[in-house]
């Protein structure tokens, strides 16, 4: 075949966001806000499609999300033909809707991997944020049933300035649980996070609290055989260096929207980017040929700072919805970057942290009446 790019090398991870349909409403989801739009998704035979040419180009890793991947009753289906397929596969879940039937069906079909998210460490914080007063209790019940049935135990925390300061609580839940790895990743903003940045981003002094909780609790854990990997991830808008985004623009990632919308990113579509759908394309033609996968791999296409800066191979401009979002031009250097003419924005966001009130009743929630709200306009 005749390549755009010959250097470009296969993907290696499959996100498959099967639905959007999700019972909970976190205000941080990294959902699109109009995600009520879509309202198709692909059948179970497009997507085993999808897996197959995947695997094919050489994709080791798959991970099923949404949404709620739950929701789909031919998720066992789905994680078969994965995994017949040679995929390890990985499930990222609320846990909602979640039963022993279930994590038996997928055991059988093959799992390797459950990872469960929790909105915060106790009920009555969990329910405020997840729009839900039974989540707590379910996602308790369900990760002690994953770990019954032998997975490994990966519990994630989406953190902020609402939960942030209860890090300590966090981990003892987590250790209770017997969680093998946990993430306390602090909220990136994108989607939903990104409408309710100014009452979800966590001051500079709440980050420094939580970095030295953990790293006591890591000191304290060493050894134990318990919590072996602890990793707290926190927000770019403290850096002075944005992150080297997806490891590159179609590098080693490839994610496929419910409806099947290819992109580089799970963040992408709000990109005024043309993407292209598996519907109409191989994952063949979309990855190595198509406009979008090619629109910001390598440099060239780089304005200054970055395209004489030396740092542009270790953080390849940062994040381009970052870009587009922050300056209107997803071309621009990613504004975390202090070489960003509009890094401004960034050391603006950081002063609102420490002044503003907003509560957790006053964020937007991300449900399907508000998604309807702000695509109408
Ligand atoms: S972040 Fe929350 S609302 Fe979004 S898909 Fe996950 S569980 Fe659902
Ligand atoms: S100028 Fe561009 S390439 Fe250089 S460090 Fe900043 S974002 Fe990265």
């Amino acid at each position: 075949m005749n390549r755009l790019n010959p250097a470009v090398k296969p993907p290696l991870w499959l996100l498959a966001e099967l639905t959007y349909r999700c019972p909970l409403q976190c205000p941080y989801c990294s959902n699109p806000l109009d995600f009520a739009k879509q309202e198709k998704e692909l059948t179970t035979a497009q997507w085993i499609k999808v897996f197959e040419e995947a695997r094919e180009m050489g994709a080791v890793q798959i991970g099923f999300s949404g949404g709620e991947p739950l929701v789909r009753k031919d998720l066992p289906e789905l994680i078969r033909a994965a995994r017949d397929l040679g995929f390890y596969t990985n499930l990222i879940t609320s846990g909602i809707g979640l039963n022993e039937k279930k994590i038996d069906a997928f055991a059988d079909a093959g799992l390797d991997h459950i990872q469960i998210s929790f909105q915060a460490s106790d009920e009555t914080l969990n329910a405020a944020l997840a729009g839900n007063a039974k989540a707590f209790r379910q996602k308790l019940d369900m990760a002690k049933a994953v770990k019954a049935h032998g997975y490994p135990m990966v519990l994630n925390f989406v953190l902020h300035r609402h939960n942030i300061d209860q890090i300590d609580k966090i981990i003892d839940l987590s250790i209770e649980l017997e969680a093998d790895d946990v993430e306390l990743a602090t909220c990136q903003f994108y989607g939903w996070a990104q409408l309710n940045r100014e009452g979800l981003l966590p001051t500079r002094d709440q980050i420094a609290r939580a970095e030295n909780v953990v790293h006591q609790y890591r000191e304290k854990m060493a050894g134990t055989g318990n919590l072996a990997n602890l990793l707290f991830v926190t927000p770019d808008y403290y850096e002075e260096r944005p992150k080297g985004c997806m490891g590159g623009w179609g590098a080693i990632f490839l994610s496929v929207t419910p409806e099947g919308m290819a992109l580089p990113c799970h963040s992408a579509r709000q990109l005024p980017v043309e993407f292209p759908s598996v519907l109409n394309n191989t994952l063949q033609e979309i990855w190595y040929d198509s406009f979008g996968f090619n629109k910001y791999r390598g440099f060239d296409w780089m304005p200054e700072p970055c395209r004489s800066c030396s740092e542009k191979e270790k953080d390849f401009g940062g994040c381009r919805c970052q870009a587009f979002m922050l300056t209107g031009n997803a071309d621009n250097a990613d504004p975390v970057c202090s070489k960003s003419e509009h890094h401004g924005q960034i050391l603006a966001a950081r002063e609102q942290a420490n002044c503003t009130n907003i509560q957790i009743n006053q964020l937007q929630f991300r449900n399907r009446a508000n998604s309807q709200l702000i695509f109408k306009g």
